[in-house]
Formats: structure tokens, sequence, C-alpha cells
């Protein structure tokens, strides 16, 4: 064939667009994207890889591995069930499906049988208080970093806030407690020492006119040894003398105590324990979306919500959808991570190993994301040779696995059942490329 007839039989881009497979997916992926695909194809087909014939074909199967965002869903073989880099909690079933029915109009700040603008958020607010009785009022903004800021602006207006030394948090990623606090202009009192603070130390603090009294969980540290601190029960009685606000920032989100982590605190406590506002992030342990969650007292709830910076950080739709749904079910594939029954994933496991001939070996899980710091989730995983690590990275779909001393291990502890045949088609793939 000549080089103009070779050129003219590769089909041109309004054909193929016209082609139902590739309208399809233009509807699902969006026209740029699509025609980016024939470009490649095309170009590939002008240099002489690609038959003129066979372009459709590869059109489609590009479009058919194509996504709309470049973002890799990865399947979760770390064994760490809060993993930061992975985006934190994965949402549940119900949680995905809220999000998707929201994406489109949605009546968030109307009330469709009067036609009258609405409260926005008021079914999430309703989930949040019925989900922890001992909330007076709820409040949900972008992240718990958010609801700290927006907390510390408003409430520090009224004088310094105090804290602990042994508190002075830094959680990671450019988040220091008090670089943060420093950032909204609010003078911190910082009191005690790093291993020891005692209530005589607050007392003293209150002597002088204060914003608030906040006490952080050290989520990602534990301090041991010569140690003291102050309970949430007795700063609670302090400051309700002193007429103080007393917040209180849990971290990860548990709306009450969880029996398997139970230096984790949560919601219903610190409420009950006197807190008057308690602060916690909605993609760590509760599974939920980003989200800073805010609970307690009305008034001071009332006082934030009017701030403006409340305006800055307020959670969006997507989010508010999540956040309710994963509330109302009360579970979430985190907490299901958790309560891995430990014999079924042992048999899971082993049924892989079996059928790859790779060894089995018991292995700790974590809960990560600065949560549970120190408590082993005791499980079992694949011990693969570590060379595969990159290769499983960088599949379709990706996992991602453990490297520890030499090995790769892959624990199923976060990833669903659904997924082991395809993870053994993939595994046994791998390892007969190694060899
Ligand atoms: C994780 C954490 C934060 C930060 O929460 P984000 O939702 O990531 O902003 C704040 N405080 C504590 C105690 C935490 O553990």
């Amino acid at each position: 064939m000549a080089q103009d007839d070779f050129r003219r039989a590769i089909p041109r881009t309004d054909a193929l667009l016209a082609e139902p497979a590739v309208a399809e997916a233009s509807a699902a992926l969006g026209h740029t994207v699509v025609r980016g695909v024939i470009r490649q194809i095309q170009d590939q087909a002008r240099r002489g890889d690609i038959a003129p014939t066979k372009v459709l074909d590869h059109v489609i199967a590009a479009l058919n591995t194509t996504r709309s965002s470049s973002l890799t869903p990865v399947l979760n073989g770390t064994g760490v069930l809060i993993h930061t880099n992975l985006g934190r909690a994965p949402l549940s079933k119900a949680a995905q499906s809220a999000v998707s029915d929201a994406a489109g109009y949605v009546d968030l700040e109307m009330d469709l049988d009067t036609g009258v603008r609405s409260r926005r958020a008021t079914a999430l607010r309703q989930a949040l208080l019925e989900a922890v009785p001992a909330a007076q009022d709820a409040l949900v903004v972008n992240n718990c970093a958010a609801a700290l800021l927006l907390v510390s602006t408003a409430l520090g207006a009224n004088g310094p806030m105090v804290i602990s030394r042994g508190e002075l948090i830094e959680i990671g990623a450019g988040f220091r407690l008090p670089e943060l606090m420093g950032s909204a202009g609010t003078e911190l009192v910082e009191i005690g020492a790093t291993n020891r603070t005692h209530l005589a130390d607050y007392a003293a603090a209150l002597q002088e006119p204060v914003g608030a009294v906040l006490k952080m969980h050290p989520s990602n540290y534990v301090v041991r040894g010569f140690t003291a601190e102050v309970s949430t029960t007795e700063l609670a009685k302090l400051c309700a003398e002193k007429q103080v606000p007393l917040v209180v920032d849990i971290g990860s989100g548990l709306l009450a105590p969880e029996p398997l982590l139970p230096n984790e605190p949560d919601f219903s406590t610190a409420l009950a324990d006197g807190a008057d506002l308690v602060l916690a992030s909605g993609d760590k342990l509760l599974g939920g979306p980003q989200a800073g969650i805010i609970l307690g007292c009305k008034e001071l709830i009332g006082h934030l919500a009017r701030h403006p910076i409340a305006r800055a950080v307020r959670a969006d739709k997507l989010t508010i959808a999540a956040l309710e749904a994963t509330v109302r079910a009360g579970t979430s594939p985190i907490k299901e991570a958790l309560h891995t029954d430990l014999d079924a994933l042992r048999s899971r496991t082993e049924k892989l190993g079996a059928a790859l001939n790779v060894p089995v070996v018991e292995h700790d899980g974590r809960v990560g994301g600065g949560g549970g710091v120190e408590v082993p989730l005791p499980g079992v995983a694949l011990k693969l040779p570590e060379a595969l690590a990159q290769p499983l990275r960088t599949g379709t779909p990706a996992i991602l696995t453990r490297v520890k001393d030499g090995a790769c291990l892959l624990d199923l502890r976060c990833i669903e059942e659904e997924y082991d045949e395809q993870i053994c088609a993939i595994l046994s793939d791998a390892l007969n490329q190694l060899d």
C-alpha cells in the first residue's frame, strides 16, 4: 500500500466517535479524554505500529482501561487499616451510593415539601445526635485540622488556649498543633512538662482569663515511664468551676468505646466525662469521608457555626452524604477490618498459599493513621519474594504489600474476599514472571 493510501485507511476521528462503544465511553469519560485516546491510537497507526483495520479494536480496548480521573484504585494488602497514603478510610458501599446520589442536583439546602430554603446538613446532624446522645449539637467541617482552626480562632478571641506540654503534637505531613494555632493568631499557654502535667498546673493557668482549655489525644505516640496527665473528668470539674470551655480533640472519631482499642478515646465517653466540645476526624476509625466532626454544647457550637471561618471550612455535599450514610450504617469497612475473624483470615490466606505454593506467616495488622498506636492486630500474611512488590503495585488492580525483612508480605485483612480469586491469578502470573 502506498503511504497515502495507508494513511487514508486509518479510520477518521468522527467515524470512530460514531461507533456505539466509543460513544458510550464518551458519555462516561468526556469528549476530550476520548478524543485524546483516539489521537494516540491513530498516531500509533500512522507510525505503522497498528494496522488500520485494528484501530477501532485498540481504541475500544484503551477506553476500557481509561479512568475518568488519574487516581488509581489500590487493594490494600499492608494490614494497615487507616493508610494515610492510600486516602485513609475506604467508604462503605452505602456511603459510596450516597455520594453518587448527592453528585447531581440535590436538596442540600431546600425543603422539597415547601420549596423553601432549609438548613444545610440537618439529616447528618440528626444522625450524629442519634449516634451520640450525649451531644447537644453537631457541626461538620472540612477535617479535624479545620475544626481546630475554627475552635482556636473562635474561642481564642476570648483569651489564650491552655494546653499541656505533653500534648503539643505533630500528626505528620506538616501538621503541628502549635503552628496551626499560631497561624490562626491564637496564643497558647503551655503548662506542665513533657512527661507530667498536674491539675494544679491547669488551675494556676486558669487564674488568668483564658479562651479555652484544650486536651489533645496524642494519637501517634505514647508517653511511658514517670508520667502524669489529668483526666477529662478532673479537667471538666475545674473548667466548669472557672466557666472555661473544655475542648477535647480525640483524633480518631470513635462514636462509642471500642473494646479492641481500650486506650482510644471516643465521643460518647469524652462528652459524658464533661467535655464541652469534642473534635475528631471523619476518615480515621469512624470509617467515613475526610471531615472534621465537632460535637458538644449547643451554645458553643452555635458560636462556632456563626463564625466567619466556619463558612471557609464547611463540608461539601459529597462529604455530608457519605458521612450521614456511614454514621447511620453503624459499621464501615474499617470497623469490619478491625474485627476481622482470625480463623476466616487464616483460611483465606492458606487457600491462596496452597494454590500458589507460598508460605503463610504470622503477621500483625495495625490501625494506622495515628490511631490505636502500638496495638497489634494479630493475623497472617502470604510471604512472597520481595521482587514482587513493584510489579504488584503497578499492576491492574494495583496491590500494595508490606516489604519487610527482604520479603513482600500480603495481608488480606483490608481486602474484601471477593477479590481473592483475582489476586490469586495476579500472584500466579507475577510469580511465573519471576522464574
Ligand atoms: C489526625 C488528627 C488530627 C488531624 O485530623 P485531620 O482530619 O487529618 O485534619 C488532629 N488531631 C488529632 C488528635 C489527630 O489524631
